[in-house]
């Protein structure tokens, strides 16, 4: 039985007995006692960002795939959920509780919180100060710039524009990022299994020892997985239990703030009830969510995001750390950046089988 057979359930059956549980904590504690940390330099450092990938998203993505491929939802794990190093990362910006996506690439590109809505400009530039973020002291140099100056080549692939502010804090500098919306809905969920099966495709092309490979979010969303729904229990539709006040039945997935509030509300002789889901398109390719708040679109969530990383130095990513941290934990690994780096410590030792 390889390691993939016995994570690949086909059967809740099998979630029933004491033998199985007790198996299964030891293979977890056997694979952790047998991977020492990779102390070797980073010859490449790839970073995959899942925009908006909170961690519920994550558990959501795991077990929709799961569903998709036949198995046990629960159990499944998506490509980085299998790498052995995981941290939190505090994704707040300089000026606001939650963050938006164009200061949180400040943090994890170049290594400097910044203000909402400002990219690749320091904490001195307000939102619109066009002529601070000309001035040559404000203006923050990437990760991307750290390789080239260190003569070594770096490059951007993106599923958005390249202006999205994600990808442009790898090369801009402005005061006000061009708005442009994130993902909604259960396009996160199919969006998460694309991005898993990229990182799979990136693992087959690159040698662990030589490479490391962090995964994480600029900042979550506010998506939740709730009520008490039965293993296996379709993620994206309905739960398997009902409300305990109104009787109706409710999606899983639900959103604290969103759109089309009156799709999910209506007001009936003054009293405003929930309209019952039964026959909406709720798993659906394009279908909405039940949310809180009225909103003209989701905002983003503030609680801390998960950073997976396998390869050189990976064992640094655990723990709860800020997220400006990230772009120098890879600059350590790799010899690249104005930070502490290990090439600055010892001799450099690279991998020679
Ligand atoms: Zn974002």
């Amino acid at each position: 039985m390889g390691p993939e057979r016995v994570w690949n359930l086909r059967s809740v059956e099998e979630l029933k007995s004491k033998e199985f549980w007790f198996h299964d904590a030891q293979r977890t504690l056997f694979e952790k006692l047998s991977t020492p940390p990779n102390q070797y330099v980073a010859k490449n450092v790839i970073f995959f960002l899942g925009d908006g990938m909170s961690v519920p998203t994550v558990t959501a993505s795991r077990i929709f795939e799961g569903q998709l491929r036949g198995v046990v939802g629960e159990r499944n794990r998506l490509e980085f959920e299998k790498f052995n190093f995981v941290g939190l990362s505090k994704t707040y910006c300089v000026n606001k509780q939650v963050s938006d996506s164009a200061c949180t690439a400040s943090a994890y590109l170049s290594g400097i919180k910044a203000n909402y809505l400002t990219i690749g400009v320091t904490p001195n530039v307000q939102v619109n100060d066009c002529a601070g973020a000309r001035l040559p002291q404000n203006r923050l140099s990437s990760i991307a710039a750290w390789a080239m100056k260190g003569r070594k080549s770096a490059g951007v692939v993106t599923t958005t524009r390249i202006t999205h502010a994600s990808p442009a804090g790898v090369y801009a500098h402005t005061s006000n990022r061009d708005f442009e919306s994130d993902f909604d809905a259960k396009k996160a969920l199919d969006e998460t299994v694309q991005f898993s099966n990229a990182i799979k495709k990136a693992r087959l092309l690159t040698n662990p020892w030589d490479t490391l490979i962090v995964v994480t979010a600029d900042h979550g969303h506010t998506v939740s997985i709730s009520g008490y729904p039965d293993v296996n229990n379709s993620i994206a539709g309905l739960n398997s239990e009902f409300s305990d006040v109104d009787s109706k039945p409710y999606a899983t997935l639900s959103y604290a703030n969103g759109p089309e509030f009156q799709k999910f509300y209506q007001s009936k002789d003054g009293v405003v009830e929930r309209v019952d889901l039964t026959t909406s398109d709720i798993g659906d390719k394009d279908a909405r969510y039940p949310h809180g708040v009225p909103m003209s679109e989701e905002t983003h969530g503030g609680g801390d995001v998960a950073v997976y990383a396998h390869g050189p130095w990976a064992h640094l990513f655990t723990g709860v750390y800020e997220q400006n941290t990230i772009p120098f934990m890879m600059g350590y690994a790799s010899c690249l950046g104005p930070g502490m780096t290990y090439c600055d410590l010892q001799p450099k030792v690279s991998y020679n089988p």
